[in-house]
């Protein structure tokens, strides 16, 4: 029995040293190195050419992960920089922020406040405030969003963008609004993962879009893309089973503007929700690439959400597009058709919706054409995208929505009156 009990002992003693050693084992190879945890990704698959970068980048065209942090860590002097969070991957998530927070202390939940219509108990005393979020790089390969809050925050450091171009009343709205928090690139992971600055100009042939889809939404295993909307039908990607993920997914696989969002959000969700919780803003402008190759300029997507909130979706609309027609970054120069919210049909359920039930605020993705090929006007005219082109579309409209907020007095005039 003695004998047992020791052959026992002995027998723990051997399998708790084995399980240290394979512990540590396990811990030396298969722990996430926290300065590249991305997931082995293989570049074998992609086609040849496809990773070419464009031969002159222009200055302002800040959209890599390197200059996003080189750039928040030297040239922002008057907004705060701050970690909102941290990547599936282990990487951080940036916001800079400019006025004063609102301090909140509301009695309930933004629910609790519709059943007693009014949004007082859940944003507190300062309800009245003005407060407007701006969201890059939810898709990590959609540059121009990420480019175009870089931008944002350069007018509002210096009152010029980086192409040194003077945007007086861009720069002028820090002064009118109450609180701008901006987020330049909400999924580093998808941006870390497709490896350039920026892509050559392929053109308006009609597969001249192939290859930023292919980098957007990923490849299969035999080279072709697996395109939008296919590549929503599996969220997470089981990165093993394609070709080239893309740049939407972040580290764990997954396209946060369709998460799990009741479930298991991900981190870079949960940030998002844990800051606009903080910071209860009006009015969220979602920035990404994608319009149809037929009528190739900037287009803004009717968010599936709160009834009531629909006229402020369409006021807002006509606002940011009259600037955008005005400015000859639309295909005509008619705003009866460039302008027209009617004709914008309401979208489907996704990270909009999630962040205005969980919030309040009209949350809205607007899409830009792509720097990597171009389309045409809906007569059948070439529309070029110059660099020039999408950064001061990306501005207009940051502006325009921005003089909207401040116009209308943000959810608590939208409450009261009728709005334009
Ligand atoms: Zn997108």
């Amino acid at each position: 029995m003695k004998q047992r009990n020791h052959l026992i002992t002995r027998t723990i003693c051997y399998f708790s040293l084995i399980g240290l050693v394979s512990l540590l084992f396990s811990a030396c190879t298969s722990a996430p190195d926290k300065k590249n945890p991305t997931p082995a990704i293989s570049y074998d698959d992609i086609p040849e050419g496809y990773l070419d970068e464009a031969e002159h980048i222009p200055d302002f065209w800040i959209a890599s992960v390197e200059g996003i942090n080189t750039y928040l860590e030297t040239r922002v002097k008057k907004g705060k920089v701050e970690t909102a969070g941290t990547s599936a991957g282990g990487r951080p998530i940036f916001a800079v922020s400019y006025g004063e927070k609102r301090i909140g202390a509301g009695t309930t939940t933004f629910s609790g406040s519709l059943a007693v219509s009014d949004l007082v108990p859940y944003r507190g005393a300062d309800n009245e405030k003005t407060v407007y979020m701006g969201l890059g790089g939810v898709h990590g390969f959609e540059l121009e969003s990420i480019m175009g809050t870089i931008n944002m925050i350069e007018v509002f450091e210096t009152g010029k963008d980086l192409s040194g171009k003077a945007r007086p009343e861009l720069a002028a709205m820090l002064d009118s609004v109450d609180r701008i928090v901006l987020i330049p690139l909400v999924n580093p992971d998808g941006r870390s993962r497709v490896p350039i600055r920026m892509e050559p100009d392929r053109g308006g042939a009609s597969g001249s879009f192939t290859v930023h889809e292919y980098l957007n939404t990923g490849g299969k295993k035999d080279g072709s893309i697996i395109g939008w909307p296919d590549v929503k039908e599996f969220i997470p990607m089981d990165f093993s089973e394609v070709g080239f993920p893309g740049g939407y997914p972040n580290d764990a696989g997954v396209n946060i503007m369709h998460d799990d969002f009741f479930g298991s959000p991900q981190p870079e969700t949960k940030m998002l929700f844990d800051l606009a919780a903080r910071e209860k803003p009006d009015l969220i402008i979602n920035m990404h690439t994608g319009v149809p190759k037929n009528n190739y300029y900037m287009h803004i997507l009717r968010p599936f959400t709160e009834p009531k909130l629909q006229p402020i979706f369409d006021a807002l609309y006509r606002n940011i597009k009259i600037a955008l027609t005005d400015n000859k970054l639309q295909g005509s120069m008619d705003t009866t058709i460039e302008a027209d919210p009617s004709l914008r049909r309401m979208g489907g359920y996704n990270l909009n919706t999630a962040l205005n039930l969980h919030c309040g605020a009209l949350c809205v993705v607007i899409e830009s054409p792509s720097h990597g090929y171009f389309g045409t006007n809906l007569s059948g005219d070439p529309a070029m995208q110059t660099p020039e082109m999408l950064l001061d579309a990306q501005l207009i409209a940051h502006q325009e929505a921005l003089r909207f907020l401040i116009k209308s007095g943000g959810r608590a005039g939208w409450d009261k009156h009728a709005i334009q």
